[in-house]
Formats: C-alpha cells, structure tokens, sequence
C-alpha cells in the first residue's frame, strides 16, 4: 500500500466543494471558518504539488473586509482574556519552567544517535502498532487508504507565510470535517513518524469537535487548547516506542528534543507574563525589540539562565501560540498518564473534550485536576524515560 499521496485531484476538488460551501455560508462565523480552510488548503496545494496552481496571495484575516470584523472580535477576546489571567499564568508558569530546564539539564548528555532508514512497510507496521494500541487502527487505516496524507518536498522558507516553521499540518474543513495531512519531506524514519503523530492528534481532535461553528472558532482563535490532544499523541507515541524497546536509543533522542522545545514555549510563556499590562491591550504579535524585551522581563532571570540569549533568537512573540503549546504541554503529560493508567482507552479525554472549546480560565484546570505541583512531579517521572540502560 503507498502511504504518500502523489495526485493532486483529490485536493483540487475538496477545494471546488470549500469554494461551493462558502458560497452558501449561513453566517459570517461560517465565513471565517471556511476562509481560513481555503486558504490553508491554497497553501497546501501549492507547496505539495508545485505549480499546479498559483501561488496563494499573502493572506492576513484581519484584512478581509467580509469577516475582518469577526476575526479582529476573537482576537481582541483572546487578548482580554489573557492580560485577565496574566498574574495567573505567571504563577503556573514560573516554578514550572525552573524545574523543567533543571531536568533537561541533568538528562543533556549532548550525545545523539543516528536515525535509522525504514522501508515503507515498517514504518507503516510500527505506527499502525501504536494506532491499534489505542483503538484507533482501523481509523488511520480508512485515513490511509483515503489517500490523505501529503510530502512537501520543498524546503522550509520564506515563501511559506502559513507554515513557516512547521513539520506538518493539517486542513481541515469545518463543515464536513473532512481533513487532510501536509508533512516537509515525510520520510521513513522515527522522526516523521513523531510528527505524525502529532499531525494524526489534530485529526482525532478535530473529527471528534461536535460543537457549532462559533465554538470552532472560539477554540481555534481563542483558547489555549488546540494542542492538547496532538501532544498528548506525541507523548503516548514515543512512550511507546521507549518502553517496547522499537528504535529506543532514537525515541529518547525525540523525547529530549520534544520536552527541549516545549520548554521554550513554557519559557515564552513565562516571559510573556512578565511583560506590563499595558502592551496587552491590542497587539496580538508582541513585537518587541530583543533589547526592549529584556529590559522589561530581565530582572525575573538569573545570568545562569541565559535568557538573553533566548531572548535574542526569538522572532516575535504570539500569545494565542505560545499559550496554546505551553498548556498543550502540561494538559499532556497529565492525559498521557491517564489514558496509560486506563489501558490506553482514551475515554478519560471526554472531559476535556466537553470544556476544550472554552476560552481560558483556571476553573478549567482544576475540574480536570491539573495543577502546577502534580505536574512537577509527572514532569520528574516522565524525564526517567531517558535513564541509559548502563545508568
Ligand atoms: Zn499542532
């Protein structure tokens, strides 16, 4: 069976169908929702299948005048509610970074192993594995069949504005929810599989979305939730390779590097806290100077922290993204234990399912029982995974 679409059709015409769609759209929430589907399905196309169509002109929401006012109205919430939550956030997020960049510390041996070349059909047994495991198989089978996973040969760049810097993503239609999965340079190794796992989170999440169209956008445009479930699938599949011993020298690479980078969310997120109020009541995309930055959040740091340098590397800042992975880390590591505990049945997500489209707001945390101590501990316990075989 070939894994990677190689045909352009199919996309071609969920986009016919995404076009028809908007045209009947009952709202402008519909509007918004279908826009944004269209436009990411544009980008996909186009880097997937070059020249197959022209390239998607610079897309900005909020300089669409048809829903620019309903984009700006989400946008603007998601801001209030952050700069309300933000003593908040700064307290959840202040312990929680010392204690992980002190576990990555102690676990950084700089050493990496090599990536191992695997046919198709390994690589297709091992994640179909991991799918069965948690009852998903026949599931990302139909998605397999269904041709509806995608390679992006191109290189990551410039020309890219919707996924500048990511490994993957998806389009997903809003009506129908019908979806599609783009991964740069899908190859047959550990580490695009790790991402698809991610990507497959964002399938599961969003077919599993039952609410109305306003709510849809209220979790894409204003809560910090739509990443929880792709990370908790990350998590569950690199505990999975680890602890059933498939490429496992590999898989303790890609958790290092996952808690890495999710550190730097946290850290962002901690850094965003500390940023004075009034910045925060209409810009969404922070974008200081590195000099600025510093100056504002510097004295919260120790030299030993080199947040400087981190500072220094940063682009700019975006709330909703910074947010949505910092808490996308911790609500993970608390589901990933659950659905472990509860014999990888991920029933335990229906509750989070029934408060994701929400927009923040700490009483979400303590229905589900998170809370920054507990994480600590998770966060501790989990890093053991690391531990050589020889220590
Ligand atoms: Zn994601």
């Amino acid at each position: 069976m070939k894994i990677i679409s190689d045909n352009p059709n199919n996309l071609l015409e969920k986009l016919e169908l995404a076009k028809k769609q908007l045209k009947n759209a009952k709202n402008r929430e519909e509007q918004l929702a279908l826009t944004t589907y269209i436009h990411q399905l544009k980008v996909a196309i186009y880097d997937s299948f070059p020249g197959t169509i022209p390239k998607p002109k610079y897309y900005n929401n909020k300089k669409n005048r048809v829903y620019n006012k309903k984009f700006t109205n989400h946008e603007e919430k998601m801001v209030e509610n952050f700069a309300h939550y933000k003593d908040f956030h700064e307290e959840f997020f202040e312990p929680i970074r010392k204690v992980t960049v002190h576990e990555l510390r102690k676990y950084d041996d700089g050493n990496y192993s090599g990536i191992t070349d695997l046919s198709e059909k390994e690589f297709y047994e091992i994640f179909f594995d991991f799918m069965a495991k948690l009852g998903l198989d026949k599931y990302f089978d139909k998605f397999i069949r269904g041709r509806r996973l995608y390679s992006i040969e191109k290189e990551l760049g410039e020309e890219d504005e919707f996924s500048k810097t990511s490994e993957g993503y998806i389009a997903h239609n809003p009506i129908n929810k019908d979806n599609d999965i783009f991964m740069r340079k899908l190859r047959y190794d550990i580490w695009s599989m790790h991402y698809l796992a991610h990507e497959f989170g964002h399938v599961y999440d969003l077919n599993h979305f039952d609410e109305d169209i306003t709510s849809f956008n209220i979790y894409n445009y204003e809560s910090f939730n739509k990443e929880v479930i792709p990370m908790t699938f990350e998590r569950l599949f690199l505990d999975h390779l680890i602890e059933n011993n498939i490429l496992v020298e590999e898989a303790k690479d890609q958790f290092f590097d996952m808690n890495y980078i999710y550190y730097e969310f946290i850290l962002s997120a901690y850094i965003i806290s500390l940023i004075p109020h009034k910045y925060f009541d209409k810009e969404l995309h922070l974008s200081f100077s590195s000099n600025k930055l510093f100056e504002m959040v510097g004295n919260h740091f120790s030299r030993n922290d080199l947040v400087k340098k981190f500072i220094n590397k940063l682009d700019a800042l975006d709330t909703q993204d910074t947010y949505s992975y910092a808490y996308g880390d911790v609500f993970s590591l608390f589901f990933k234990e659950r659905i472990k505990e509860d014999n990888y049945s991920l029933d335990s997500l229906k509750e989070f399912f029934e408060l994701r489209s929400k927009p923040f707001d700490p009483k979400i945390l303590e229905k589900l029982d998170i809370n920054r101590k507990e994480y600590v501990k998770l966060y501790k316990k989990d890093m053991q995974l690391l531990k050589k075989e020889s220590n």
